[in-house]
């Protein structure tokens, strides 16, 4: 089934305490697009770079297989660019800077082909984008939204407004507290249901992800990994692995989405193995499937008597 995804292309200054890269590919949309085309075809992008965005990274978006017609060039302007760093503990980490250069006059205009896609993403961008966004869809069968704390302490209203109209919500923990502020994650979810999005997916880092389904819980575990090397971009490995699934498979049923949970949690585990976008850039169908089995296999037990 087709897919839209609409968020960031960045060229991003990364450190961890394991390596420093700069100006490296990332982005919101980059990530959820390059995670989801391993699952969906077709798989359509929307937004924005400057002339300064390599000419081989497009070309790497297009043996993806993934549509750039609404891909917006600007020739003489600069590509978004975040920098962000990581202490050891690699589920904090501060951005030192958020430039958003060419994004800062973007008009999100979707191509006439694109506005009957099934399936939306809302990667991460200011959320009155992603409103402009979901208005010129004709009648989508599941939403997705994504976002981070940038958006949650600047654009708290309009990111509100953007919650009454989707149907999936995915925040991490820290997220999820900010903008409910409630401490407790149970909680939290709740509240942010009663925002609008039916579906809400907690993210917890090293430590799984929560889907909350209307009134049904799945805990998902994280599969253990013995070296993490760049978090970057896992959020939205996870979406895009996540929104992948779905629209492949077509079905919205919670039981369907558990599988979609793991999938996402899969082509994360990949993310964070390397360098920005070098954990996923080049992954086949038989290393993703074995990772699911063994994610599988790792995380069942046997009911038991006492
Ligand atoms: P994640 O680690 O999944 O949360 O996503 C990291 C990506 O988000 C990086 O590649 C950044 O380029 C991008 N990013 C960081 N800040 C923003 C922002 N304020 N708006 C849109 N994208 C951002």
């Amino acid at each position: 089934m087709s897919l839209l995804v609409v968020g960031s292309l960045a060229l991003d200054t990364i450190e961890t305490p394991f390596g420093k890269a700069e100006r490296t590919l990332g982005g919101s949309a980059t990530f959820i697009s390059v995670a989801a085309s391993y699952f969906t075809q077709p798989v359509r992008l929307v937004g924005v770079v400057g002339g300064d965005f390599p000419k081989k990274e497009l070309e790497y978006f297009e043996e993806r297989e993934i549509d750039l017609e609404g891909l917006q060039i600007v020739e003489d302007g600069k590509t978004f660019h975040w920098h962000g760093k990581y202490d050891y503990d690699l589920n904090n980490r501060e951005s030192i800077t958020t430039e958003l250069n060419v994004f800062a006059d973007f008009d999100p205009i979707i191509p006439d082909t694109f506005r009957k896609s099934r399936y939306l993403c809302l990667g991460n961008i200011n959320p009155e984008l992603q409103k402009k966004v979901y208005l010129q869809m004709e009648n989508p069968k599941l939403i997705v939204a994504d976002t981070m704390n940038f958006w949650i302490s600047g654009k708290k209203e309009a990111l509100i407004d953007v919650l009454q109209h989707i149907n999936v919500f995915i925040l991490n923990d820290s997220e999820a507290r900010e903008l409910s502020k409630e401490a407790n994650l149970f909680k939290a979810a709740k509240k942010i249901q009663s925002y609008g999005p039916k579906i809400v997916i907690i993210k917890k880092g090293e430590h799984g992800a929560l889907l909350f389904y209307e009134d049904e819980l799945f805990s998902a575990p994280a599969y253990p990994l013995e070296s993490i090397y760049d978090p970057t971009g896992a959020g939205d490995s996870f979406a895009g692995g996540f929104i992948g699934y779905i629209a492949k498979t077509d079905d919205i049923s919670f039981e369907n989405m558990k599988r979609a949970v793991i999938f996402g949690s899969t082509i994360a585990s990949f993310c964070v193995e390397k360098f920005s976008l070098d954990g996923t850039r080049d992954l086949s169908h038989l290393v993703i499937k074995d990772r699911f089995n063994e994610f599988t296999r790792f995380s069942a037990f046997e009911p038991a008597e006492l």
